[in-house]
């Protein structure tokens, strides 16, 4: 990650404040602000993980290699390149790499492929974290799986459980959720964890981390018939290690870089809000600024977001937001409106941001610092993807 911080304000304060902006209800930054310099200043530069071969010199079915084509994949990315040969061959694998590293292909391209190769029969279960990257799980899967008579089904919370009911009555190779769903589909009998031979923990950590503890040992103790499990962490933390030890089986272990599928350059800048500036106004002159086109603004609670989303659209930016109260509806389609350009802005709690893989984000703007520097550094994350430069602005009282 190429980064710089510079501590100077860069947007010119602006007028004076009427009110003073009150602090942030929500958890108290454990970021001592020189640490996040430091550490932000002293990461090295990383290499891009340069793979030997290209797809085209992968042993896959040439229909897929067309739709890895497709989709403008040429070489894989290292957790790709170190996995394929083990997960063709069914190990089973504790993968240690984050979002935006391309694991989703990484799990997707050789188990698409054995189901291509009709010499085996099975269903994959998928657990993920959030419902976000649960629908772009299934997206992927869809777009590299389209006109193979390939199947999946994607359920999660805070959609119409009805409508997954008559889904199910469907073929499916691939079922794709979050646990809480999944479980109420299994409590109603309709859905059977018997019937998978193959599980994925996406973001094993952050899954016990966001309290599906419980809800992950119910569907892997239902999971009778599993065969092949693989797990992805960011982190290995040492409380999970006999829970990770019980569910896998001689397991190949990869770990790779935390850099993103290609190289990241984030430039990252303070912005420090004096007494009687007004951050409102510093923000909606920061974003109005040229260039500006696609801008994620993190605040740290449900209500913040609210209040800073009315207060941009107040002021004529067309802006949206996303956060936990929100419906999934509401999630997705303010999701899709941001994706695509339709609004300038979203403004998100780290909750409903973590994960996203939104193409072209050209800003990051923490309003609030945030709770603890892995969170700084995933939020950040969301620009200067796919070898895009990126900037970051993070407001400090
Ligand atoms: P993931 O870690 O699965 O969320 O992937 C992060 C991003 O990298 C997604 O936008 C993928 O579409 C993209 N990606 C995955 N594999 C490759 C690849 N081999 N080459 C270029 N981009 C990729």
């Amino acid at each position: 990650m190429n980064t710089t911080i510079n501590k100077r304000p860069t947007v010119k304060a602006g007028q004076k404040n009427h009110k003073q902006q009150r602090p942030s209800k929500g958890k108290k930054s454990t970021i001592d602000i020189n640490q996040l310099t430091q550490k932000a200043t002293v990461q090295p530069v990383s290499t891009p993980y340069e793979a030997k071969r290209s797809f085209g010199q992968m042993p896959l079915n040439p229909r897929l290699l067309q739709a890895i084509a497709k989709k403008g994949f040429s070489k894989p990315t290292e957790i790709q390149d170190k996995t394929l040969e083990h997960l063709l061959a069914g190990r089973d694998l504790m993968g240690v790499a984050q979002t935006g590293t391309g694991k989703t292909g990484a799990f997707l391209i050789p188990l698409i492929n054995r189901l291509l190769s009709g010499k085996e029969n099975f269903r994959v279960l998928v657990l993920a974290p959030t419902r976000e990257l649960a629908v772009q799980i299934d997206e992927e899967f869809k777009s590299l799986t389209a006109g193979f008579k390939l199947y999946s089904q994607c359920f999660i919370g805070g959609t119409n459980i009805n409508r997954d009911l008559q889904k199910l009555g469907r073929k499916s190779h691939f079922v794709i959720g979050t646990p809480g769903r999944l479980l109420d589909l299994y409590q109603r009998r309709a859905l059977k964890f018997i019937d998978f031979g193959i599980l994925i923990l996406d973001e094993f950590d952050r899954m016990l981390d966001m309290g599906f503890n419980k809800d992950v040992h119910r569907i892997t103790a239902a999971m009778q018939n599993r065969r092949q499990t693989l797990l992805f962490s960011a982190t290995v933390d040492l409380k999970q290690q006999e829970f990770i030890d019980k569910l896998l089986k001689n397991p190949v272990e990869i770990k790779v870089s935390n850099g993103e599928a290609t190289g990241k350059h984030i430039e990252q800048e303070i912005i420090r809000v004096t007494e009687g500036e007004n951050k409102f106004r510093m923000l909606t002159e920061l974003i109005q600024q040229p260039g500006f086109n696609k801008v994620l603004v993190f605040a740290e609670t449900k209500r913040w977001v609210s209040k800073v989303n009315k207060k941009l659209i107040q002021s004529g930016i067309a802006s949206d937001e996303i956060h936990g109260n929100k419906s999934q509806n509401y999630r997705q389609t303010a999701l899709k409106k941001f994706s695509s350009g339709r609004v300038q802005v979203l403004v998100a709690t780290d909750v409903a941001a973590r994960g996203l893989d939104v193409p072209d984000v050209t800003h990051v703007i923490n309003y609030q610092l945030p709770a603890t520097m892995d969170s700084y550094i995933h939020r950040i994350g969301r620009t200067g993807r796919a070898g895009k430069n990126g900037k970051a602005y993070t407001f400090i009282n």
